[in-house]
Order: C-alpha cells, then structure tokens, then sequence
C-alpha cells in the first residue's frame, strides 16, 4: 500500500478555494473580515455493528494518514459497558485519539440528541483540523451522522421513518468522504451470534452484573441512565432482577434457561439492529448521498472458515478488498 500514501494535508489544501473578503459596514464603523474557506473534509466510516468498521478507522489512521477519530455509535459515548456496547479496547486504538467514545456519565446525561451530537462533534471536527489532521468519524448510529453532516437539521424531523419519512437533506456541511462497510446479511448475522458468545466469555455477564448492582442504587434516587438501552441491558433485566449477580448461571437449571433466553434475545436483537442500520444507510445512498460501498462478505467468510485460527486469509482480502479501495477512496478525496 506504500504507493498510494498521500502526504497530509495536500500541498494545495489551504490555498485552494480560497478567498478573502474585507467588507466596512455602513451602520458600524468596524471592519469585516470574512474568510469563505473550503468546506472541512472528513471521512466518516458507516456500516452496520460488527462490520469491521473500528478495525479499518485504524488501519487507516495508523498506515497513512495523521488522523482523529471520533465516535459517533450513540451507547459508546457513555462511560461503562465496554464490552456490552463493543467500545474498541485501549491496545487496539494504537494510540490514535478518540473523541466522543466513553466520556459521558450515563446518569448526568440520559439521553444525547442527535442535536446535541451535532454540536459537539463539529467542535470536536474543527479543533482536529486546526491540528491539521484528519478528523475520521467512525459509528453506527446514522442518525448521529445524518445530524452532524446535513447543511440545514431540523431536530423535528426523521428521515428514517418507516412510513413517510421526511426528505433527505442533499446539502452538506463538509466535504465529505463516505465510506459504507457492507457484509451480505446471512454472513453477518453468523458473525454477530458468534460475537455475543465470545463477549459473554470475555466478561460481558460480570459487566452487566456490576451495571445492574450499580443501577438498583441509582433506581431508589429515581435516576435513568443513558445506556439503558444498550442491547444486553433489557434482554439481561429479568435475570439480575430475579437472581441478582450473585452466583453463576449454571449453578441451577432455572436460572441456566432466564440465562440462555437473555442470550438468544441478545442475537435476535443486535441481527435486527444490524438490519435497521444497513437499511438507513440504503435511504441516505437512495437520497444521492455519495457513498461508496466496500464488501467485506469474503473477508468475513474467510474469517469464520478459519474457525478463529486466523490463518491470514481472512486479513488478506481485508486488505486486498476493503482496505486498499479505501485508501485510494481517501486519497482521491484528499487530492481533489
Ligand atoms: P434510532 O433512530 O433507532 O435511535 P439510530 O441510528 O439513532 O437509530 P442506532 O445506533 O441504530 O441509533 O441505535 C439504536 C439502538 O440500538 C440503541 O438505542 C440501542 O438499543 C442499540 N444499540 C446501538 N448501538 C449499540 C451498541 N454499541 N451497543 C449496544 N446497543 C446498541
């Protein structure tokens, strides 16, 4: 891939497009500068959950370009629920920044808006290319980037509505690189089951436990928390309330079945929510919106082929078929 590294930001980024205007008002005595400078360019990684999406924010911020990232999954902005809500671990980021993943406390702030993600990730969008780096916004939630990229948002409207969903906004307010993760539904779907059980056997049920522990005290002061709509929390809420955290679900054969209902309810729902999102993507690329679709359908069958071992297959058409079209998508947006 060494071919296709850019340098960051392109020679002509600040001198393109540029101008300056000085306008003197005639009510004031005061001297306007205004400076119409391009539109920022961001990249914005979507796909649905599961699709792979951290894993190529990474690859592209670490190989090529000085990059941010920043969050846009609408549970991983609350602090706790690592694993529940799949919040990229410490060791994977390699280092690159991440803004907007985990800094909020779910009980200050139960629920973000799409208006207040808006706001904040523009702040956040404008401080990372004042460091002249690449802001990356990487996250399933696209009513979040729906918010944050249209030109005019009205906070009233939803343009993923099943039945008479209001227009999309064909303006946007940067210049935007989309970059659409796409795995065929089945493949993904076995993907996603697979997920939820190696989760569980790496500390999800003890998470949850602790949540549920931590939320009986916050119920009593009549608190709601932001992450209790994460998948894992109603799906596990007949289990902790029944049998609290103490003891483990195998210790007896009633709480074995609330267990494993808990469980099957888990993958039902993160394969519906996966369904949900792929097609709210499809209503933004229906509306004109410019993105460009990379399958990573053999990646991930070659991935469960391997049954785990990880033999390189897997990574190699990652690289050949999802990574490598992405980095000449970015580059020719940055060389535009
Ligand atoms: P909606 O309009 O339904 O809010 P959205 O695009 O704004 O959709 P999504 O990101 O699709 O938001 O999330 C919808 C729901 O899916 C969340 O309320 C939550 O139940 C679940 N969900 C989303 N992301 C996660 C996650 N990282 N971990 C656990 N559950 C999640």
């Amino acid at each position: 891939f060494k071919s296709i590294v850019p340098s960051f930001p392109p020679p002509n980024w600040a001198q393109k497009n540029y101008s300056t205007t000085v306008s003197r008002r005639k009510d004031h005595h005061h001297l306007h500068v205004h400076l119409d400078q391009p539109p920022q360019k961001i990249v914005v990684i979507m796909g649905p959950t599961g699709s792979g999406k951290s894993r190529l924010s990474i690859d592209l911020a670490t190989r090529f370009f000085p990059s941010e990232i920043i969050n846009s999954d609408k549970m991983q902005v609350y602090r706790g629920l690592d694993i529940t809500t799949n919040k990229i671990p410490m060791h994977d980021r390699l280092s690159v920044p991440h803004h907007l993943l985990g800094h909020l406390d779910p009980s200050q702030r139960p629920d973000l808006s799409p208006s207040d993600f808006r706001s904040a990730a523009a702040a956040t969008i404008s401080a990372i290319s004042f460091r002249r780096k690449l802001p990356l916004v990487v996250g399933g939630s696209n009513s979040f980037i729906y918010s944050l990229v249209a030109n005019r948002f009205d906070p009233g409207s939803d343009v993923f509505r099943e039945s008479h969903p209001d227009p999309v906004c064909s303006e946007l307010r940067y210049d935007c690189c989309f970059i659409w993760v796409d795995v065929a539904l089945p493949v993904l779907n076995q993907y996603l089951r697979k997920r939820v059980d190696e989760m569980l056997d790496s500390g999800m049920f003890d998470e949850l436990a602790d949540y549920f522990e931590f939320d009986d005290e916050e119920a009593s002061r009549g608190t709601r928390t932001g992450l209790r709509k994460a998948i894992g929390v109603p799906e596990f809420e007949p289990y902790f309330r029944r049998f609290g955290g103490g003891g483990a679900p195998k210790d007896d054969p009633l709480r074995r079945v609330v267990y494993e209902e808990a469980v099957r309810a888990i993958k039902d729902n993160t394969c519906q929510l996966a369904k949900r999102q792929v097609g709210k993507i499809q209503r933004l690329k229906s509306a004109g919106w410019d993105l460009k679709r990379l399958d990573a359908t053999e990646a991930f069958r070659a991935a469960m082929e391997d049954g785990g071992s990880d033999s390189g297959k897997s990574s190699e058409i990652w690289g050949k078929q999802v990574l490598e079209p992405s980095m000449k998508i970015v580059k020719r947006k940055l060389e535009e």
